[in-house]
């Protein structure tokens, strides 16, 4: 019955969920908050007033499409999060210490931390998981049953937004926003849709555990890998953690693009990166913590060799929107062996707001060595086969494990960012506890089906 009665919440939630499910997108900034320098910033986002606030942010964008309305593309993308400071700024620059600025400025940092997470999960793990697992077109869904079952996130909310100050935000900058003009409405279908659809992760993400860990087992073993995995949810938590550092002081009116830049996908100097264009390893990454011009990247965003000339590359958004803050740039060409090269993001790349870089930040990586010349490079990281037949890990009669002590394998620090929000009741009674159960896997056929996303620019 209470499986019945989900699944038939799951089927009324239209929820088109993005890269990473919205749990995830909430458990990353839980992540990010726990990376944090000591600060104003920090003990904001830990005000236990403030933690749900700023998970609520973190699934606001998807709500948009929970609500089958244009409101959840636009607010992925900087042109809201830039619109949205501006209007915290206007509304209450003066004291950004209030009680209403501190529930926007937690807000946007959700927002703006589910929009770089979309880019860079999408732009590296996504991607690796489409040519290793072969298709992963159900990784936002299966991702979600996974952390649930082996992290426990506790970070079941009932979402809250500020629906009038959303429609005031939309009605302020039309100019950024499409023209677009929800009403408050429309945010409190998504507000109650979301908060659904996070029950429903909670309580039955379990049930698709299996299906999609055999699906996709090379996602299932990495998507929680601090190390070397790149857009894991730790490591995209790095690249949010840099994000919000910059958008608190663009909140304050005292950013500069000087200090834009977040991180690199490699890291400068690293080694042994892929040559073959057609492996998604041969692309690299490139963030900044404002939203930037692509129309300026022609010549500005370049791609070197060791003599400094000029490697036909793209450079480019892993999706349509104009202004964002992934730069992917990749060879069109087979790259050499064993060569160093060099991507500079030069002073002719302009932000939204038509400042320049006013220095060029770069960094560099080498190649991998020639299959005969291994012996001239660090070894290469073993190379990931498919299993014959994958075995997802024994769990204990398919319930969730739920830590008393608050361990979340190895990553916490910090516990102010793990505020609970009530531990959910999972499972429900021994009818539930059948891993594998068909309608588990109905349940996770459902979800997906209802979670095919939508990217339109
Ligand atoms: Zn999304």
């Amino acid at each position: 019955m209470q499986v019945a009665l989900a699944f038939a919440a799951v089927l009324v939630v239209p929820l088109r969920a993005s890269a990473n499910g919205i749990v995830s997108h909430m458990h990353i900034s839980d992540l990010a908050l726990r990376r944090l320098p000591p600060g104003e910033l920090r003990d904001l986002l830990s005000d236990p007033e403030l933690v749900d606030i700023y998970r609520a942010g973190s699934v606001f964008p998807d709500s948009g499409y929970a609500a089958s309305d244009a409101y959840g593309e636009i607010c992925h993308w900087e042109p809201f999060t830039t619109a949205y400071i501006r209007w915290i700024r206007e509304n209450h620059g003066d004291d950004l210490t209030t009680p209403e600025a501190r529930f926007h400025i937690a807000f946007l940092m959700g927002q703006a931390s589910h929009g770089l997470a979309d880019q860079v999960f999408d732009s590296l793990f996504m991607a690796r998981t489409t040519q290793l697992d072969g298709d992963s077109s159900n990784l936002d869904t299966a991702a979600e049953g996974w952390l649930v079952v082996e992290h426990d996130p506790r970070n079941e909310i009932e979402a809250v937004f500020d629906g009038e100050a959303m429609v005031d935000v939309f009605a302020g900058y039309p100019e950024l926003l499409d023209d677009h003009d929800p009403d408050a409405a429309t945010f409190e279908t998504g507000r109650v849709q979301i908060s659904r659809a996070i029950g429903a992760i909670y309580a039955f993400g379990w049930t698709w555990y299996d299906m999609y860990w055999i699906e996709m087992p090379w996602a299932a073993t990495h998507y929680y890998e601090a190390d070397n995995v790149p857009g894991s949810l730790p490591h995209v938590a790095t690249f949010v953690a840099e994000y919000w550092q910059v958008l608190w002081e663009r909140v304050h009116g005292r950013d500069t693009l000087g200090e834009s830049f977040l991180g690199t996908w490699p890291e400068d100097g690293a080694v042994n990166f892929e040559t073959a264009r057609d492996r998604v390893e041969s692309r690299a990454m490139i963030v900044f913590g404002h939203g930037l011009d692509r129309s300026t990247f022609g010549g500005n965003v370049r791609l070197l060799d060791p003599e400094g000339a000029v490697v036909p590359a793209e450079a480019r958004f892993i999706y349509g929107s104009p202004f964002a803050n992934a730069i992917l740039v990749q060879a069109n060409d087979d790259l050499a062996y064993d060569t160093e090269y060099v991507v500079e993001v030069g002073t002719g790349v302009r932000d939204i707001d038509a400042r320049a870089i006013p220095e060029p930040v770069s960094f560099s990586f080498r190649t991998r060595c020639a299959p005969d010349r291994l012996g001239d490079c660090p070894p290469l990281p073993e190379e990931w086969v498919r299993p014959e037949d994958p075995m997802p890990p024994p769990r204990d009669a398919g319930r969730p494990r739920r830590p008393d002590g608050g361990t979340d394998a190895g990553i916490d620090a910090g516990s102010e960012a793990t505020i609970d929000a009530g531990t959910p009741d999972v499972g429900g009674g021994g009818g539930c506890a059948t891993s594998g159960a068909s309608s588990g896997a109905l349940l996770g056929l459902a979800v997906t089906w209802l979670a095919r996303r939508r990217r339109t620019r």
